[in-house]
């Protein structure tokens, strides 16, 4: 039974770096008919806030990215406990008391003697006494997990065979000074009790991969299968990471993209297969595979979002934004045929404000000052409203046997001067819809 988990901490709101995790790890459970779990990774009380667990939950719903149950790390605290006392019985857990200034300076000192800067296990050359008398001094220490100093191989679902040498990471802390169990270890007692068979994240968590295999070995447990994504650039491949802030799902919400549009081309997005746009959810999952992503930093520009958005919006049938339609006041009778032609000149649902109200309002007329006269003789000619899909076509072959103007020089000066720009909507479509003509006088 597949199962995967997108785990989020509730720090901050989702971006487009993470919801490249969860919609993989989605993806992947989906496709499977497996079992996808929202983990909840909020062990840190000082910077876990509620008010993000809601965001996070949102986000996720308006995507469509559903959940089959939620897990939170703060409820699973004795677990964790039994996983710390195991370790400690198996001889792979010790206490350690150097303060951040100190690890510090055995950093700079390995560095400058060109050796890596990997925790030298000093606390484990400490007697009884000495603990003792360091905790009566400092208070607890934390707990590093004593990694076996080989290699950790696994074959990466992204990035192929991965070997690492244990004996070039430190020990990893998993249990503060003041108690506070650390992801790591939460992580590998989560993925191993809730049966996570696949576990996809940032290539930012390769060396943590390495340490939880071992961890997870130590508490008498294989490994789920992995996969890490490259990281996300901007689109001149510079670093992503300060932006993501300013990419949060929220924001791309609230700037009109749509969600098939932005799942659309994170689900693509770094693999060897092509953007398409997608307008339905199981389209997405069926052409979905992990194996096809490339471990080098993928490019994003959230420009790109918004021709998708677009596409997409034109493939919605006027029932789809009847919502938006009536909020706008635009009436029932006139749905289907404003929808018809605005859909073609939207980028997002935010545009249709614009034709809505040209349409109701009218336009200020644009007149070049040489067409003032032609532009006068004209509207004397369009009959009254209403007008349906010929009206155009009838009042400009008047206009041209009038005047004798004909092509661009009869009909652009004619859309600016009703519509008041010089570009939009085929003028037969738009003209029906149009419910005062300013440029009448
Ligand atoms: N809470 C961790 C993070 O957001 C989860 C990493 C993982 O998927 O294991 O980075």
């Amino acid at each position: 039974m597949t199962t995967t988990r997108f785990a989020p901490s509730p720090t901050g709101y989702i971006h487009v770096g993470n919801l490249r995790t969860a919609l993989m790890n989605y993806l992947i459970a989906r496709k499977a008919g497996g079992t996808f779990i929202l983990r909840i990774d909020d062990t840190d009380p000082e910077r876990s806030k509620e008010e993000y667990v809601d965001a996070i939950k949102e986000d996720l719903e308006w995507l469509g990215l559903t959940w089959d149950k939620v897990e939170r790390q703060s409820e699973r605290l004795d677990r964790y406990a039994e996983a710390a006392d195991k370790l400690r019985e198996i001889g792979r857990f010790y206490e350690a008391f150097e303060t951040p200034t100190e690890l510090d300076l055995k950093r700079k000192k390995q560095l400058n003697m060109g050796k890596p800067p990997v925790y030298d296990r000093a606390a484990l050359e400490l007697s009884d006494a000495e603990k003792d008398a360091l905790r009566a001094e400092r208070g607890n220490g934390v707990w590093r997990f004593k990694l076996d100093q080989a290699r950790i191989d696994w074959t990466d679902g992204i990035l192929g065979d991965i070997s690492i040498d244990a004996a070039s990471v430190s020990d990893p802390v998993l249990i503060r000074g003041d108690g506070q169990v650390l992801y790591t270890i939460a992580s590998v007692v989560d993925d191993t009790d809730m049966g996570v068979t696949h576990v996809v994240r940032g290539s930012d968590h390769v060396t943590n991969t390495a340490t939880q295999i071992q961890i997870m070995a130590a508490l008498g447990h294989g490994h789920p299968e992995f996969a890490h994504h490259s990281l996300l650039t901007g689109p001149q491949g510079e670093a992503l990471s300060k932006r993501l802030g300013t990419l949060a799902l929220r924001d791309l919400r609230e700037a009109g993209v749509q969600p098939m549009a932005l799942l659309s081309l994170m689900a693509r997005l770094g693999s060897s297969d092509p953007v398409e746009l997608r307008t339905e959810m199981a389209e997405l999952i069926e052409g979905f595979d992990i194996n096809r992503f490339g471990s080098a930093p993928t490019k994003f520009d959230a420009e790109d979002l918004y021709p998708l958005t677009g596409r997409y919006l034109q493939s919605l049938p006027v029932s789809a934004v009847a919502a938006d339609l009536d909020a706008l006041g635009v009436p029932a009778d006139a749905q289907e045929g404003f929808w018809a032609v605005a859909k073609e000149n939207i980028t997002t649902l935010k545009d249709l404000a614009g034709w809505w109200a040209l349409c109701r309002d009218g336009a200020e007329p644009l007149i070049a000052e040489e067409d003032e006269e032609f532009v006068a003789e004209a509207m004397a000619l369009l009959p009254e409203g209403p007008y349906d899909s010929e009206s155009w076509g009838k009042w400009t072959a008047a206009v041209k046997e009038k005047t004798g103007r004909k092509g661009k020089g009869l009909f652009m000066p004619l859309r600016k001067a009703v519509t008041g720009m010089e570009r939009g909507p085929d003028m037969s479509a738009l003209l029906p819809l149009m419910q005062v003509i300013r440029a009448r006088g």
